[in-house]
């Protein structure tokens, strides 16, 4: 039965549940960042996200904001590197923009989402189409915006699916920012990493989301 929204406790829930998808999905995000970088993503999400289990695991969250700034916290001071700052801001100032609020829903969610697209695009410098993260984690954001009055369980799964689209549509881009700026042209035909993370992310909400 999918739920309309969550309180504190199935917060932390579905942050360990994506956590443990982006630990087993290690090999499919390293050979992504080797197509087009240095093929270090997939092992720093690995860290990353072990720290984010182990935070949670042990801190007291009071509200919904903390969860999501703690894991934002916990990849800061564990990952390093551009992904550690980035994944870092995304969960950080997502979660800032839920303070006071006592459940995640569909609102919760476009202001989380519009809150994390804004920030990772000013931390990194980057626009749509540069063929980074934000080419997965804007298209999410808008999306989340349109379908806020629907449930939580069945907004989700759009947004998702946006995200998803998004990662897809990196494949055709030419890196002017990120990874594989440097590679020009030749970048054309993989996915970005980053929006490969980003879309894994939002498909494990959903999919917690929607059990
Ligand atoms: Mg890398």
């Amino acid at each position: 039965m999918g739920k309309e929204s969550l309180g504190v406790k199935e917060t932390i829930e579905m942050m360990k549940h994506v956590a443990s998808v982006i630990i087993e999905s290690e090999p499919i995000l390293t050979d992504a960042d080797r197509n087009l970088g240095d093929g270090d993503h997939g092992l720093g999400m690995e860290r990353g996200m072990n720290a984010v289990i182990n935070k949670l695991s042990e801190s007291e969250a009071d509200e919904v904001s903390d969860v999501f700034k703690m894991t934002g916290m916990a990849m800061m001071s564990s990952m390093g590197g551009a992904s550690g700052a980035l994944f870092g801001t995304l969960f950080r100032n997502g979660g800032k923009a839920l303070e006071g609020e006592e459940k995640f829903d569909s609102k919760g969610l476009h202001s989380f989402l519009e809150a994390a697209n804004d920030g990772v695009k000013s931390r990194g410098g980057a626009i749509p189409g540069d063929k980074t993260m934000i080419d997965a984690l804007e298209p999410a954001s808008i999306r989340a915006g349109e379908v806020s009055e629907m449930p939580l369980c069945e907004s989700i799964k759009i947004v998702a699916q946006s995200a998803n689209e998004g990662k897809n549509n990196s494949k055709e881009m030419i890196a002017t920012m990120g990874r594989a700026k440097t590679l020009g042209e030749k970048s054309v035909g993989h996915p970005d990493a980053g929006a490969c993370s980003v879309a894994i992310i939002i498909q494990a909400m959903s999919d917690f989301i929607n059990t």
